[in-house]
C-alpha cells in the first residue's frame, strides 16, 4: 500500500473519484496532526470498514480564537507519516494554509444551531471554522464515510447536522474515545502538561466515572450528577471550569433527569491547558473512581 503525501486538492479528489468508480468504499479521517493512538484508532476503523483510506493533516487556523493555541499547536508531519506508515493509509492529504485558504477566500459555513451551547459559547466562531474546513475537506475528499472521535462529542453532532442540512453525501461515523490506561483521554494537547498537571488531569475521567457510578446506583438528577463531577475536579484543585453538564445525547440540551443515553460533558483548564472529555452515563465508569 503506497502512502502518498499530497497538498494538491485536485490530485486527491481524482484519487477518491477513481477509487469510487472502481467500486471501492473510501473512508476519510480528518486530523490536525500530532497523531496519537486516538487518531490511529479512527484510522483502524476506517481501514476495517473501507477499501481505501485518506487521512488529512491540517491545523485549521479558522477554528482557533485569537487568544488560543494556533501558533504553538504541535506540528510534526514527519513523525505523523511514520505513525501512519504501519497502517494501510492510501493517501495523506497535508495541505498548507494557502492551499486551503487561498487569496480572496471569503466563503464560510455558519455552523448549525447545535453548535451554540457548551464549546460554541466558550469558543465563539470555533464551530464555524470547523464546519467550514470539514465541508472544504469533504469537497476535496468526497469519501463514502468520514470517521470522527466522540472525544469531541459536540463536534461530531455539529458535523452530522451540517452534512444533513447541506445534503453532503458522506456518512458520518462517531468512534469511541481512546484513553491512556489510567483514564486520561488521549489528546494532542496532553503534551502541553507537566507531570503534575497530567496527574491533576486524571480528575476529569475520574469525575466522569464517579458520575457514571452514581447513575448506576440509581441517581437520575442531572444537577446531582454534575455536582459529583465538580466535586472530583475541586478535590484535584481544578477550579477553572468552562462547563460541566449532563445533556441529551442527540440535542445536547440539559434535562432535569438523566437517562442511559445522557452524556456528561466537561471542559476545564489544568494549568494553561484546556481539556475536554465526556462519557455516556449508561456505559458505566471509565476507571475506578
Ligand atoms: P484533532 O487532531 O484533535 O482535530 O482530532 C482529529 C480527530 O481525532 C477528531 O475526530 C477527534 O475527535 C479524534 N480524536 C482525538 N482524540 C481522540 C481520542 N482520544 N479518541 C478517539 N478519537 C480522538
Amino acid at each position: 500500500m503506497t502512502l502518498r503525501v499530497e497538498g494538491e486538492s485536485d490530485v486527491v479528489r481524482e484519487f477518491v473519484h477513481e477509487a469510487r468508480r472502481a467500486g471501492k468504499k473510501v473512508g476519510v479521517v480528518m486530523t490536525m496532526g500530532a497523531l496519537h493512538e486516538g487518531h490511529l484508532s479512527l484510522v483502524e476503523v476506517a481501514n476495517r470498514d473501507c477499501d481505501a483510506t485518506v487521512v488529512s493533516v491540517f491545523v485549521n487556523p479558522t477554528q482557533f480564537g485569537p487568544h488560543e493555541d494556533f501558533e504553538k499547536y504541535p506540528r510534526q508531519l514527519e513523525a505523523d507519516l511514520r505513525a501512519l506508515s504501519s497502517s494501510s493509509v492510501d493517501v495523506v492529504f497535508a495541505p498548507t494554509v494557502d492551499q486551503m485558504y487561498g487569496d480572496g477566500h471569503s466563503t464560510s459555513v455558519c455552523a448549525p444551531s447545535i453548535s451554540e451551547p457548551w464549546e460554541g459559547r466558550c469558543r465563539p466562531g470555533h464551530f464555524d471554522g470547523v464546519a467550514t474546513v470539514v465541508l472544504k475537506l469533504l469537497q476535496i475528499v468526497p469519501a463514502d464515510v468520514a470517521y470522527f472521535g466522540n472525544k469531541d462529542y459536540q463536534q461530531v453532532q455539529v458535523i452530522r447536522a451540517m452534512v444533513r442540512d447541506l445534503h453532503v453525501g458522506t456518512r458520518i461515523v462517531g468512534c469511541p474515545i481512546l484513553r491512556d490506561p489510567d483514564g486520561l483521554a488521549k489528546s494532542s494537547r496532553n503534551a502541553y502538561m507537566t507531570d503534575d498537571e497530567r496527574a491533576q488531569a486524571l480528575a476529569l475521567s475520574q469525575g466522569l466515572s464517579a458520575a457514571a457510578e452514581l447513575f448506576k446506583m440509581g441517581e437520575r438528577g442531572s444537577a446531582a450528577l454534575a455536582a459529583r463531577i465538580r466535586q472530583q475536579l475541586a478535590g484535584a484543585g481544578i477550579t477553572k471550569i468552562d462547563y460541566i453538564a449532563v445533556v441529551d445525547s442527540d440535542t445536547l440540551v440539559e434535562k432535569p433527569n438523566a437517562g442511559a443515553d445522557s452524556i456528561a460533558l466537561i471542559a476545564s483548564y489544568v494549568g494553561e491547558t484546556r481539556l475536554i472529555d465526556n462519557c455516556r452515563l449508561g456505559d458505566g465508569p471509565i476507571v475506578a473512581p
